[in-house]
């Protein structure tokens, strides 16, 4: 035995040592990981290692060796407590390669043989730390070329093998040759002759993409991967595309300000699933909402004949409760780290299964119907899981006690031998006793020294010759038998054969679970997809939405929308009254919606309700209205406040004009736009020209949905020159203490922006206020002089519509700038001159 089992190695481990050549041929594998070497009870690091872990895991650092010259870095943590400190450095981004020992210390001749069972790395986590509602992707990005220039397509594949889940993206599908391994790899893993059925035929960078992450999890994994069962070829076309700005815009899943702690979510907001499969689910279905007009029915469909048979649902929902997280523990159960409490787990979920069956059954939806079909209630795998393990088994393999008795005759032999031992040894210290007349004799036990018997040091005298002296302590003596050593050899043996057996047993038993996982996980899909159909029913039976009617031709209505966050008071914690609003768009004449008024009118709002009505509606959700007509869209844009981006530290204009940019460039007529305040990020009127020319563009060009939400009051002239543009603007009161947010949205510009009540509102001196007004009459009463005699002059139509938001000082260098001196007359000079000095006056 040349280590042993004491908190810290006391092993010898200067570099030259036989641990330390060991450790180094390992760490030499696995270069880019920080290597979990195991000595004893611990997992040390060492060297370069142990200083990035002890940093990141805020443990202590110390040294081996010090008094022989190098001094090695060290640091551990104890191998119970191993997972949790993996979890962290994976979420660090770390790799984590395990080196465990490959035999019991106890018994090793020498050198303890030492290998590594497993590479965590950050894409191949599947253990119980993640998140369960999101999901953990594994990237891989081929490129393919063909030799000539210019020709090379990318391919692009992500596995999250926590789930097993594949999904394909790829940008292009020319004829390029792969990568000799990659195809076979992934024809093989899948168990098919050619990948067409897959969609990925002709499209070897995908495939080769694939291949590449097959191979990376091959070489860090253990497992077999049977839970890794579908590849798919995804395109972003087959889903309303919402870009990741407008995710953030539409605070789908994270606040826009990270730190505001109550700031809710639409996925808080809709979230009613109660399994962990479902609630990943529903996140996917809300990022990625479908376009097929089919499957959005399907769905609604379903959703509607739960929200009328309430029973039915609250039932079903019950039997959904409970179930725990099936995809995930498959994984472990396929990557061969499941312990015996994960398949326990799995065996609890899986008893609830016949009981949703039951409960499914009582609907008649083409859905839910093909749901039920897919539901098997597994009940061969649950048995074969309750009958071979204990009730309550400990965490880990390592003391046997796991398998049940009656499974196998050896096993039930070897523990009755080692439970007898207790009895006999007993009988050896009463006769021990006896024979030499100490009352006090014991006969012990411990992991290290093994069998001895011990006497305290005032009757060493009496100890007996046959007794052997094992190790002295401060008190007490201990000895060994030759009947005692030949004893601890046969209970030690039948001890370790115990667990070598229910090791055995465990492992047959996981296997063949992993055998069923394509049953198994066809199953946790399906009950995925039951609880967020039912959860969105309970969500739309409780918050009295509507479902949505889906219309050809681009038209969309909804009357007395809500916004699905903002009208709940349990959410947001307001006390106001939501009020609700109509909105009507079209193909033709109701394009672009330019919406007026003060600021804290309610136009952001309205505008981001209107796209998360849309993205409820397309994921098969009832929607917050009382009814809604409404098409399907393409893809949804958002270009929200500029202020929001200062804090990341961006050049804000650039990142707003970047957006806009995208937004133009890619935006379809069947796309939503949601323009807030475009152009706030530089000087008031180049910020109004880019938002005018940006209008007219989309008008011309892009003719896609438009609402524009602006406190430039001068874009409302848009909707005399364009024909598909129309005014609109959030209402207010004025009453005699100031105005009164209405809330409420109406055909029409708004008359005017109201900043000074608004500052009102907020508090601003009373003297700054009048002041303010006053300064205003006078600047608006020059600009009308203006405005009047230039509409009169013959300057271009676009120079009129610019001069309606032009200072007066730049209006006059303009003129200046463009009066050609060359070919001016004297009397037509002195007339110009004339004239600037009038606007002046
Ligand atoms: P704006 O974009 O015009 O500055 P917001 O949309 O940000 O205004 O709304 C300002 C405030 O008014 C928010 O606190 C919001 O909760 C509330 N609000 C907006 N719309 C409504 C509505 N329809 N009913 C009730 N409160 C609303």
């Amino acid at each position: 035995m040349d280590e042993f089992s004491t908190p810290k190695p006391v092993a010898d481990s200067a570099p030259g040592t036989p641990l330390m050549r060991q450790y180094a041929a390992i760490k030499k594998e696995h270069p880019n990981a920080l290597l979990f070497f195991r000595l004893g009870d611990f997992y040390e690091l060492f060297f370069e290692d142990a200083v990035v872990a002890a940093k990141e895991l805020q443990i202590t650092l110390t040294s081996r060796n010090k008094e022989k010259g190098i001094a090695v870095p060290m640091c551990g943590v104890p191998y119970h407590a191993a997972e949790g400190y993996i979890a962290k450095l994976i979420k660090k981004g770390y790799k984590v390669a395990i080196c465990d020992q490959m035999e019991d210390p106890r018994l090793a001749k020498k050198l303890v043989k030492r290998a590594v069972t497993r590479v965590v790395t950050p894409g191949t986590a599947a253990d119980a730390s993640l998140s369960s509602d999101e999901n953990n992707f594994l990237a891989a990005v081929a490129r393919l070329d063909s030799g000539k220039l210019g020709a090379s397509v990318a391919g692009f594949a992500v596995l999250d093998l926590s789930f097993g889940y594949y999904i394909e993206i790829s940008k292009a599908n020319q004829q390029l040759a792969p990568p000799d391994y990659a195809i076979p790899l992934v024809e093989n893993h899948f168990g098919v002759l050619s990948l067409e059925g897959f969609g990925l035929a002709g499209r070897p960078a995908a495939a080769a993409a694939a291949g590449a992450i097959l191979h990376y999890v091959r070489s860090t994994q253990r497992g077999a991967l049977e839970h890794v069962d579908r590849i798919g070829f995804y395109e972003r076309q087959n889903c309303l595309v919402l870009d990741a700005v407008t995710v953030r815009n539409l605070e789908l899943v994270e606040p826009l300000f990270a730190g505001s702690g109550d700031a809710v979510t639409l996925f808080r907001a809709i979230d009613h699933s109660l399994t962990p499969m479902g609630k990943r689910l529903l996140r996917a279905w809300m990022l990625r909402p479908s376009i097929e007009p089919a499957e959005i029915n399907a769905r609604l469909d379903a959703v509607e004949e739960q929200v009328r048979a309430t029973v039915e649902r609250e039932e079903l929902r019950r039997a959904l409760d409970g179930v725990l997280d099936i995809e995930r523990l498959l994984s472990r159960i396929t990557l061969e780290t499941a312990n015996p409490r994960d398949l326990l787990a799995l065996a609890a979920s899986l008893a609830r299964l016949p009981g949703i069956r039951e409960a499914l059954g009582r609907f008649k939806s083409v859905r839910l119907r093909s749901l039920l079909a897919l539901v098997d209630d597994l009940a061969d795998l649950r048995a074969r899981i309750e009958n071979t393990l204990v009730e309550e088994p400990p965490l880990t393999l390592a003391d046997g006690g796991v398998i049940r008795s009656a499974i196998d005759v050896e096993l039930d032999e070897l523990r009755t031998l080692s439970r007898s031992s207790k009895q006999y040894l007993a009988q050896i210290e009463e006769r021990e006793r006896q024979r030499t007349g100490i009352a006090s004799l014991k006969v012990k036990f411990n992991s290290i020294f093994g069998y001895y018997i011990e006497i305290s040091k005032a009757n060493q005298q009496l100890a007996p010759p046959d007794y052997e002296r094992k190790q002295t302590l401060v008190n007490a003596e201990r000895f060994t038998t030759p009947e005692l050593k030949q004893y601890e050899a046969k209970i030690l043996d039948a001890q370790e054969k115990i667990v070598e057996i229910e090791r055995r047993l465990f492992a047959e038993l996981r296997a063949a679970i992993a055998g069923e996982a394509k049953r198994i996980r066809q199953t946790a899909l399906a009950v995925a997809q039951v609880d967020v159909l039912a959860g969105l029913a309970y969500l739309a039976a409780n918050n009295n939405y509507c479902r949505p009617k889906f219309v050809e031709g681009g038209e969309i209505e909804i009357r007395e929308g809500r916004h699905p966050v903002v009208e709940r008071p349990e959410l947001t914690g307001s006390n106001d009254r939501f009020v609700p609003n109509d909105l009507y768009l079209n193909a033709t004449s109701d394009t672009i919606l330019v919406l007026t008024g003060p600021n804290m009118g309610g136009k952001s709002t309205y505008l981001r309700q209107a796209a998360l009505i849309l993205i409820l509606a397309q994921m098969g959700s009832f929607v917050p209205a009382r009814e809604a007509r409404l098409s399907v869209v393409d893809r949804i844009f958002t270009r929200i406040g500029a202020s929001d981006n200062l804090a990341r530290g961006r050049s804000t204009f650039m990142v707003e004009m970047t957006e806009t940019a995208a937004i133009l460039n890619t935006a379809t007529p069947n796309s939503l736009i949601l323009l807030d305040e475009v152009g706030r990020g530089t000087a008031t009127y180049d910020g109004l020209a880019i938002a005018w020319a940006a209008i007219e563009y989309i008008h011309a060009r892009t003719r896609a949905k438009t609402l524009f939400a602006t406190h430039y009051h001068e874009l409302t002239e848009l909707a005399d020159q364009l024909s598909g543009v129309k005014n609109y603007h959030v209402s207010v009161k004025e009453g005699a203490g100031g105005i009164v947010f209405l809330r409420k949205v109406e055909p029409g510009a708004a008359d005017r922006s109201y900043g000074i009540e608004v500052a009102k509102l907020a508090g601003l001196p009373p003297e700054v206020i009048a002041r303010a007004r006053e300064v205003l009459a006078e600047h608006e009463s020059a600009e009308h002089r203006l405005t009047s005699e230039l509409a009169s002059d013959e300057l271009q139509p676009s120079s009129v519509q610019l001069t309606m938001f032009t200072p007066l000082s730049q209006k006059i260098v303009e003129q200046l700038r463009e009066a050609d001196l060359d070919r001016l007359t004297p009397l037509e000079a002195l007339n110009l001159l004339h004239a600037l000095k009038q606007q002046v006056k």
